[in-house]
């Protein structure tokens, strides 16, 4: 169009200017009128403008064409560059390795990648503009995701609970972006199912104890203070605690072999296990220590009635490797728990109550009151003092004689310990042997006790030995005597004050031989072997039978105070009794020595029934080392005044 006005204005303009100048010669010649002439000469201006107007137009238009194109191709660039940028996107959103997804601002997905898709088990058609984000998370990770106004919380590595199309959970951890310039957001999830699976095996193992999958200390302690904070908030939650521990398991694992033993403390723990309710806790402590919280129970003495209750289940034999084992256990309980802050001292008492429940016997229970932890405070107290002692060298002997019946003179002496304690004067070895014993103490204690015996036993037996050969008597506690250090001690010392082996006595209580019959045999043996003498202490309070000590290189039968105090010329004075044992003794080839002889009857019965020794009041009390010295000085004037004769002990009997 704009063509062909441009040639229209170009006839026009041509046959203007014709007609302008044919006009212009023919006005000039005829002097016509100038009025055609103007008209054609507006024409000529009009046609002239109009020219001027089209190229104009032309121009524009071909700017405009111009640009049109570089317009065209810049979006050809951009689209192409927009394409190549999505798919650089896309494959990033596919292949970013997590499962991510684009979130509306109503929580809607609009866009998931294939790894949430096979996460999730839905089809992207089924979730994409389907589902919203939170329909995945469970209900306490809603709570994680969502801040109080109900947004997304961002930028943050947040650990929630998908459910997937099965309704499986697995764990993952979510980043949640904002997307600049939209209201939308990017949210990429990692599974974290088994980081989270090792997480809950190694703190399970932290927690457990491997055998019996019970939880171990560390957890039932942290259980006790749970339970300790929610009794201080809640004035009708009253909980109980018992410490347990089965009777002589040592004997289980030392008879039977660890393989047993084992076992029998699982089935042990899953007997337990099968008594309580869900909401206590049996925790195994160690060894053969468990301990059980009772939660939610009524207030009084709930823990003592599930103690007495455990006690019966526990009389049932357990069959373990095909062999039926008995296993009893000692229980402490902590039924008053409300005055306590610290579970430590729940535990504290609880095995307190336990080591009273043992002391009583086998299969038995007590319950802690206050007074046995005071009793606790004074052992611990003890063991201190008992620690300096030793360093101190508080303690001192005391000898009591050993006399023949038949003579009433001294053939030896039983060395009998006393600690001279600074504060407290005298205190009799009844007081802290056993304190000794559970420490270990008692090993330097009789260490030094043996040195001190047998030294004092060579000044005196140098003076004697004309007369009389003695012999010393040293008390050996029944959990000395299995450690291997004592022969070695004992040799020790005797040979660094050179006495003969022949000249000392060791006493064990029955008890200690019944420990472990194999070991005990052969230790005895080797005892034997290097001269020492064996001596059955305190015979009769025992287990043990005479036909069990025939196996045991035994020396000598010490028959017990208890037994000898009773005898009577009468038939229901233990007489009989005593009797018996004096002619076992002597047809298993032992020596008999009656223990605390106080009375003449006494005396005379046991000097009728042929038991050749005996110690006692009525001969001497336990002496000093001084008064042994005395008597010793007596023993030499008398036998000078009365060659061939010995020194009788008691000047009432010799009325
Ligand atoms: P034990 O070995 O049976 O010693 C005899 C105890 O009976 C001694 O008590 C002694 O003083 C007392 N006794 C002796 N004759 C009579 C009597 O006629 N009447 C009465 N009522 N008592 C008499 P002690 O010295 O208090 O010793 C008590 C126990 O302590 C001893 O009993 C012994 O088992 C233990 N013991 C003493 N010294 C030691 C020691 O050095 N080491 C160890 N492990 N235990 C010791
Ligand atoms: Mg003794
Ligand atoms: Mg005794």
């Amino acid at each position: 169009m704009a063509k062909l006005l441009d040639r229209i204005s170009l006839v026009i303009i041509g046959s203007g200017a014709s007609l302008f100048y044919y006009y212009l010669e023919k006005s000039m010649a005829s002097n016509q009128s100038l009025g055609s002439f103007v008209t054609i000469a507006l024409i000529l201006i009009i046609s002239l403008f109009t020219q001027l107007l089209i190229n104009n137009i032309n121009r524009s238009r071909q700017a405009l064409s111009e640009s049109n194109e570089t317009l065209e191709l810049k979006v050809i660039e951009r689209t192409k560059e927009l394409r190549e940028s999505e798919i650089k996107y896309r494959t990033i959103f596919e292949n970013s390795g997590a499962a991510t997804l684009i979130i509306e601002k109503d929580m809607t997905i609009s866009l998931a990648n294939s790894v949430f898709v096979s996460f999730s088990g839905f089809s992207r058609g089924e979730i994409e503009f389907k589902k919203s984000f939170v329909d995945f998370l469970d209900e306490k990770s809603h709570r994680t995701i969502l801040d109080g106004d109900g947004f997304l919380c961002i930028d943050k590595n947040l650990e929630c609970k998908l459910i997937d199309k099965k309704l499986d959970q697995k764990d993952i951890l979510i980043t949640i972006a904002p997307i600049p310039g939209t209201d939308r957001s990017v949210a990429s999830l990692t599974d974290i199912s088994e980081l989270k699976e090792a997480e809950r095996q190694i703190s399970h193992q932290a927690f457990h104890d491997t055998l019996t999958n019970l939880p171990n200390r560390s957890l039932f302690m942290e259980h006790l203070n749970m339970a300790i904070k929610r009794g201080k908030r809640r004035q009708d939650y009253h909980f109980a605690v018992l410490y347990l521990d089965i009777d002589r398991f040592k004997l289980v694992n030392d008879s039977l072999g660890h393989i047993v033993g084992d076992n029998l403390l699982t089935a042990f723990a899953d007997r337990i296990q099968g008594s309580l309710r869900d909401i206590d806790t049996l925790a195994r402590l160690g060894g053969d220590e468990f301990a059980i919280l009772l939660e939610d129970i009524e207030e009084g003495n709930y823990g003592s009635m599930v103690a007495e209750r455990l006690q019966e289940d526990l009389k049932r034999p357990f069959v373990v490797n095909g062999e039926e084992v008995y296993a009893p256990a000692s229980f402490g309980v902590v039924d008053n728990t409300q005055d306590y802050g610290l579970p430590e001292d729940i535990i504290r008492d609880a095995d307190s109550a336990m080591y009273h429940a043992k002391e009583k016997g086998r299969a038995q229970f007590k319950v802690f009151d206050k007074k046995l932890h005071e009793k606790a405070l004074h052992l611990l107290q003890r063991e201190t003092d008992l620690r300096k002692a030793i360093h101190k060298k508080e303690f001192v002997t005391h000898y009591q004689p050993i006399v023949s019946l038949k003579s009433r003179s001294i053939v030896g002496f039983e060395a009998l310990i006393r600690w001279n304690h600074p504060q407290l004067g005298l205190i009799h070895p009844d007081s802290f042997i056993s304190i000794a014993e559970e420490t270990g103490l008692i090993i330097p204690i009789t260490r030094l006790m043996v040195e001190e015996a047998c030294h004092d036993l060579i000044s005196w037996h140098e003076r004697v030995k004309h007369i009389q050969k003695l012999t010393m008597n040293v008390n050996i506690s029944s959990r000395h005597f299995l450690q291997p250090s004592l022969l070695k001690d004992i040799k020790e010392v005797l040979n660094k004050i050179d006495l003969p082996p022949d000249h000392l006595k060791l006493e064990i209580t029955e008890t200690a031989l019944m420990e472990d019959v194999e070991d005990t045999v052969l230790l005895v043996q080797r005892m034997r072997d290097y001269g020492l003498q064996i001596v059955i202490d305190d015979f009769g309070t025992g287990y043990s039978s005479l036909s069990y000590l025939q196996r045991l290189p035994i020396d000598t039968l010490k028959v017990d105070r208890s037994f000898v105090s009773r005898i009577r010329n009468t038939p229901d004075g233990n007489r009989n009794i005593v009797e018996a044992i004096v002619s076992l003794a002597h047809r298993l080839d032992m020596i008999v020595v009656a223990e605390g002889v106080e009375t003449l009857e006494q005396y005379t019965i046991l000097l009728d029934m042929n038991c050749q020794f005996g110690q006692g009041y009525l001969f001497s009390k336990p002496l000093t080392k001084s008064k042994v010295d005395e008597l010793i000085e007596e023993t030499l004037s008398y036998s000078q005044k009365n060659p061939g004769q010995y020194y009788p002990l008691t000047s009432v009997l010799s009325n």
